[in-house]
């Protein structure tokens, strides 16, 4: 996540930024001159401090100057996508429709629970590790940037306490040998688990001074570690909108040349080769995407969710389903509903938070309805906290069809405990569901460790239990949400749980119903 970057700015600040650049690129200024102005205006409209902003303006320079260069909308279109609550102007890029094939929808069947005795295969889920390569213990925690906990942050304040040595709940990120403890941790419990989805987000936040090489260098080095502590096992990665330079730009393939991103997609196929078939190198070099079999009758889809990225600016040019990433999905999805498997979604941006373009996360809701019965459960990250969205025909709200799993991060960033989760699925034998029959749920509490330091990962709940439910199907968590509205203790379970056991005060009823409008949107920008 970017907490900041225009985020804080507001509204009005973001028009008057917004429009300010258009006059400056249209003003036929140098490049240099032009950068400067973008500082500036960062700088002014208090976005970050001078360090950072100067960072920054490097960063952007190339894409400011591309997409403002061949933009068609106002300061009211740019800013009612880029910011939340920031208006509701008519715009034409948010208006686009998928194709759905003309095979009808088939009957729906209940989800029946697996026999008792059925085999299950169970799913490492890691999400958000940011690594910070550079974190040092005792550092400056509080540094008013998007990172802190470095050797250039400066000493801590008089009577404030430094960085902690595992980690930290101010703006920090996931040092190395926190990482490498992790991965210990899990080598010794390696066969709890048979595959890995990795969903994301892999630098830290240190978003004004990452290069190109950085990120390359990021992902392989984590690829490595990979390879290093589970040689046996498949990982089916998604990408985040960190992996970037500079963070959240995805330029379409309709950008081509230096500005293009194969930089980053080339790296993408030569690293996740390691663990995929070839058949997916031609769409993770065209967009980030592919779907594989690791087993009969079930795939693997995973989806890159900046195609639906607010802050990713190339968007403001042309948001039609980029790449044709949609498309592709719907024909994978009949494929699958031909040969009668079931299919897992894998991604990073969760499709109903606000972070994702309305059109495309609608979208995406409508193909989830019509192949309801072939997708059995969709894992997301992003958001660093632990929850989850349930989707709804489209036809009845009130019929649950669908569940999207939003994993904890292995990052504190910020105020959490670092977390990661392992799902039990039915599978795999002939004719097996795939679905979610339980999931866990493990953190290190960052308190005692530092105060001990002796890390111990351990279980925080497991879904069942902690939540009295039968079955973790659309409908069960359905039921929960339902459950949640009127019985408090259960709320507020829930609630810790989304902060990963850092108490955060309970949940009132302005909370209750933000929390509870969240669980139930599976589309953006749908409140109701
Ligand atoms: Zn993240
Ligand atoms: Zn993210």
């Amino acid at each position: 996540i970017t907490r900041r970057i225009l985020g804080s700015a507001g509204c009005t600040a973001c028009k008057l930024g917004v429009g300010l650049i258009q006059e400056v690129v249209a003003s036929y200024k140098s490049e240099e001159e032009i950068r400067i102005q973008i500082e500036r205006l960062c700088i002014y409209l208090g976005i970050e401090d001078e360090r950072v902003c100067e960072g920054l303006s490097h960063e952007f320079k190339d894409e400011v100057l591309t997409v403002f260069d061949k933009l068609v909308l106002g300061p009211k279109e740019v800013c009612s996508i880029l910011i939340t609550d920031c208006g509701d102007p008519y715009n034409p890029l948010d208006d686009w429709n998928i194709t759905l094939p003309e095979t009808p929808k088939p009957p729906i069947t209940p989800i029946k629970p697996p026999k008792p005795g059925s085999p299950v295969k169970r799913i490492l889920q890691l999400s958000d590790i940011h690594l910070d390569v550079l974190y040092k213990p005792g550092s400056n925690a509080v540094c008013n940037e998007p990172l802190c906990c470095r050797p250039d942050d400066g000493q801590p304040g008089k009577g404030v306490p430094g960085a902690g040595k595992w980690g930290d709940y101010r703006n920090c990120d996931t040092p190395i040998w926190t990482l490498n403890n992790l991965f210990e941790h899990l080598q010794q419990i390696s066969h709890q688990f048979d595959i890995v989805y990795w969903t994301g987000d892999l630098p830290a936040h240190n978003i004004w001074n990452q290069t190109r090489q950085d990120q390359v260098d990021i992902l392989k080095r984590l690829h490595d570690l990979f390879v290093k502590y589970f040689p046996d096992k498949t990982i089916y990665s998604a990408l985040g909108n960190h992996e970037s330079s500079p963070v959240n730009s995805f330029p379409p393939p309709f950008i081509t040349g230096n500005r293009s991103i194969s930089w980053l997609y080339d790296a993408l196929a030569e690293d996740w080769s390691t663990w995929l078939p070839n058949t997916t190198i031609s769409t993770i070099k065209r967009g980030a995407f592919y779907e594989v079999s690791p087993f009969r009758g079930f795939r693997i889809v995973s989806i890159n969710t900046n195609f639906c990225n607010n802050r990713n600016w190339w968007l403001l040019l042309n948001a039609t389903d980029p790449a044709g990433q949609l498309q592709w999905l719907i024909n994978i999805l009949q494929q699958a509903e031909n040969n009668q498997e079931k299919v897992h979604i894998i991604g990073h941006i969760p499709p109903g938070i606000k972070d994702c373009l309305r059109a495309w996360s609608w979208n995406y809701y409508k193909i989830v309805n019509r192949y309801e019965s072939t997708i059995v459960a969709q894992f997301f990250g992003h958001t660093h906290n632990d929850h989850f969205e349930v989707f709804y025909d489209e036809n009845d709200l009130k019929r649950p069809l669908n569940i999207a799993y939003i994993s904890p991060s292995v990052t504190p960033y910020s105020d959490l405990n670092p977390g990661f989760r392992i799902y039990t699925v039915d599978g795999n034998y002939n004719g097996s569901s795939w679905a979610v029959l339980d999931h866990e749920t493990y953190l290190l509490n960052l308190t005692s460790t530092n105060m001990y330091n002796t890390p111990k990962w351990t279980l925080e709940y497991s879904a069942k239990k902690a939540y009295g439910m039968n079955a973790l199907n659309p409908a069960d968590w359905d039921i929960l949400i339902t459950k949640m509205s009127t019985n408090n203790t259960l709320l507020n379970t829930f609630y810790r749980y989304y902060f990963k056991s850092r108490p955060d005060g309970s949940c009132d009823e302005t909370c209750k119903k933000k929390v509870l409008c969240a669980l139930r949107s599976g589309r953006s920008h749908d409140e109701r």
